[in-house]
């Protein structure tokens, strides 16, 4: 049996302010009802460290869950993931949201140097070159952010995203135990914004939270070592300073959320030359078209390369310096059991937008130029 003290409130061991454990047990010692902590279970998150805030619970230290909601999905629990680093909920906030999220912050009008704060933050995700997340004030808002007074031993918390859109809301702790610097309050709030477009703890299974029906999705490209210093999404870093985000979190937000490629990508003969044509991108100023190489022996990668042809403001491109042979591709009779070797060609198209660009690699098309 589960040791019953399990369903108490973390005493003071808050996700947020691993320095307060044992320092300062605060925290609300109510019991939770064996559903509602199933459910969190369910969820991947931890159940010694839920806090019952009557009609919702806080759980590792800012993580926002109705009850209701908890009631509605309690489900079984998947195995938790493997030690990575960088990771987002399986809900993230659409493509076509996430570039024009509206956050409320009069609720912080009490709170000037947290209202600012929670402004430099929207800020910084805004400013994310490469990119699509942009987060401006206004209402009606996707995320309201407002103060409450919980646990002292947690500086802020937030809710994940749902339906395509980010976590609605984020909650200032009035009554946080610890007088923080503008600094510290800077990198709260750009943590609690992190939790809201989906991203999860970065140290999380060093945190002890596993993986359950929200997720808990790998970033590729992120290192997998585990718990990285400087992630601004680790847990237990309620007293640390803003000092800019981590290169992982950077990959991991324009992995996540990059600005739009083109699409409906073609090409086809004009005089002997292949003409590339694309739909326009919303926003986008200007095109990059590359031809990218790929090299394979006997079927196996061996490596790739990108040579700029030229830009565009326009939505296509007449290649001038390659001619349309209607080849694909290139075999050659190696003579080694009957193994070929080839090489073949593909057109890349790269929107260009005022905060960088989209992907390389995720607008492409095969052309028949190859000659053998
Ligand atoms: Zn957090």
């Amino acid at each position: 049996m589960r040791n019953r003290a399990r369903l108490f409130s973390a005493l003071g061991c808050s996700a947020l302010v691993a320095m307060a454990c044992g320092e300062n047990p605060a925290g609300q010692r109510t019991e939770t009802p064996d559903a509602l902590v199933e459910a969190v279970r369910a969820l991947g998150l931890r159940t010694d460290m839920i806090e019952d805030h009557g009609g919702f619970l806080l759980v590792e230290g800012d993580i926002y869950l109705p009850k209701a909601k908890l009631r509605a999905s309690n489900q079984g629990r998947p195995a938790p993931g493997q030690p990575r680093y960088q990771y987002t909920t399986t809900n993230m906030v659409s493509s076509v949201k996430i570039n024009q999220i509206k956050v409320d912050l009069s609720g912080l009008s009490s709170l000037p140097g947290w209202q600012s704060a929670a402004r430099e933050a929207i800020a910084h995700w805004s400013g994310v070159t490469d990119a699509n997340v942009t987060m401006v004030e206004g209402s009606p808002a996707e995320i309201t952010v407002s103060t409450t007074c919980t646990s002292s031993s947690v500086a802020a918390y937030a809710s994940f995203p749902a339906g395509g859109n980010p976590g609605s809301t984020i909650y200032v702790n009035t009554c946080f135990g610890y007088s923080t610097s503008d600094a510290q309050k800077v990198h709260n709030m750009v943590h609690e914004f992190g939790h809201t477009i989906g991203f999860r703890h970065s140290n999380y299974v060093q945190m002890g939270e596993s993986a359950g029906t929200v997720g808990a999705n790998h970033v590729y490209g992120t290192p997998t070592s585990g718990n990285a210093t400087g992630s601004v999404m680790n847990g237990g870093t309620a007293l640390n300073t803003w000092a800019g985000f981590a290169a992982s979190d950077l990959t991991a937000v324009r992995a996540r959320y990059p600005l739009p490629a083109p699409s409906g990508l073609s090409v086809i003969d004009y005089n002997g030359t292949p003409l590339i044509s694309w739909n326009a991108a919303n926003g986008a100023t200007g095109y990059t078209v590359s031809l990218i190489t790929f090299n394979t022996v006997n079927g196996n990668y061996q490596n790739h390369y990108f040579t700029t042809l030229g830009t565009t403001a326009g939505t296509s491109y007449l290649d001038s310096s390659n001619t349309y042979t209607g080849v694909y591709e290139c075999n050659y009779d190696t003579g080694l059991n009957g193994e070929t070797q080839g090489a073949w060609y593909e057109y890349a198209v790269q929107a260009t937008y005022a905060k960088g660009t989209s992907p390389i690699l995720n607008a492409r098309i095969y052309a028949p130029i190859a000659q053998c």
